[in-house]
């Protein structure tokens, strides 16, 4: 093995924080997907560093020191989605503890904390982590605060250095999902966090074809209980997924970039749209959250929520757009648009929902690495 290096972001995407030979001689440039599920030992007492492909496995290991190079993180875990990650991520936690989470949060995070881990009784506040007080939602039983930003799907931006700052004063653990900027545009463990959460489905993948997830933690006591909960509950991604994921992540920032490019240019047509009331694009200047985006992240991403004149209007573009699919998930290099009423959010009672401003006029476009012209003219033609 070569000594550590320095890389930059884009060749760590390629290779972690060092080349690695893969376990075997024979120089293959692609990591080898090991479909084993298990390994044989040399003697009594005695392991390769492989037993059993639930507790690990080599392209899972490859794929989780890759992903961990890219977050500055002490460890990460590849989960078999997002949701597995989070569902595993709450194993932390006993009855009595209480969360404190962002009120805006992607739809299935939502249905997880008030449907399973309120049942094993964890106690959720609910807090627009980006304006509210935090200090007052905490009590003794407060373990931890739960933020995604920019949040799923309004765009909310929190203040990850100021959060940090809290979870620490008060000994919580600051957990934030990554999944909208990816750690190409933002790296939340440098700024304090204790815990970040991706979905690998989305940007890490990048091409709508693997369900993956991701926890990447700061420290040797975190990283211990986790592995203990991933080997023992079993959602470990699978050898073959975890390669997709590792071919995905080495065009990560090459993807992000003409995403991102592409998603300054749609927000600044729809913005002389007559139809769209709304833009929700933290790369906006007039966005609430633009000067803090800038303060923390290296970029905007190519998550874009819009808001139209009537329900009407959204359900028409929905049926007339052509290039860009009306499909859930995001971050992968097709286009996609949703109606989180009615998708993503749907498991959300509809009190919460509407506080959150998610009404039937709100359209969430994921922009990928089209010919801008191409998804201009869609736009334009859906609009009309
Ligand atoms: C999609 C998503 C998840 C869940 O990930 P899956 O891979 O679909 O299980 C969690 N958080 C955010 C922000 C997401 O967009």
């Amino acid at each position: 093995m070569n000594k550590p290096v320095n890389y930059g972001f884009p060749t760590k995407c390629l290779y972690g924080n060092q080349i690695t030979s893969s376990c075997d001689n024979t120089g293959a440039i692609s990591f080898p997907i090991y479909q084993s599920a298990t390994f044989a030992h040399p003697g009594l007492g005695n392991s390769t560093g492989y037993d059993y492909s639930r507790l690990q496995n080599p392209t899972r290991e490859h794929l989780e020191k890759v992903v961990c190079s890219l977050e500055n993180g002490y460890d990460a875990l590849a989960f078999s989605s997002g949701m597995a990650a989070i569902a595993a991520l709450m194993e932390l936690f006993k009855p009595g503890d209480h969360i404190i989470s962002g009120n805006d949060l992607y739809g299935g995070s939502i249905r997880l904390f008030d449907n399973i881990n309120r049942k094993n009784l964890i106690e959720f506040d609910y807090a627009d982590t980006g304006r509210d007080d935090i200090t007052s939602y905490i009590k003794p039983s407060t373990k931890a605060i739960y933020v995604e930003t920019p949040t799923n799907p309004m765009m909310n931006v929190t203040d990850i250095r100021k959060t940090a700052a809290i979870a620490k004063e008060y000994g919580l653990l600051l957990i934030v999902d990554n999944t909208f900027l990816s750690p190409y545009f933002q790296n939340p463990l440098d700024l304090g966090a204790d815990i970040v959460i991706h979905s690998g489905t989305k940007f890490l993948g990048g091409h709508n074809d693997t369900l993956a997830g991701f926890l990447v933690v700061n420290s040797e006591a975190l990283s211990e209980k986790l592995r203990f909960i991933i080997k023992t509950i079993g959602s470990g991604l699978a050898p073959f997924d975890s390669w997709l994921i590792l071919r995905g992540i080495k065009t990560l920032s090459i993807r992000m970039e003409r995403q991102e490019q592409n998603a300054i240019e749609i927000a600044r047509w729809l913005q002389h749209n007559p139809k769209v009331r709304n833009i929700y694009f933290p790369g906006l200047p007039t966005h609430p959250g633009y000067e803090i985006s800038k303060s923390q992240s290296r970029g905007f991403g190519s998550m874009l929520t819009f808001e139209v004149e009537d329900a009407e209007t959204a359900s028409l573009i929905l049926s007339r757009v052509k290039l860009i699919r009306f499909a859930e998930s995001l971050g992968g290099v097709e286009t996609l648009i949703t109606y989180p009423m009615t998708q993503t959010h749907a498991d959300v009672p509809q009190a919460e929902r509407e506080r959150n401003g998610i009404t039937d006029t709100i359209l969430r476009l994921s922009i990928g690495i089209e010919d801008i012209d191409d998804l201009i003219d869609d736009l334009s033609q859906a609009l009309q």
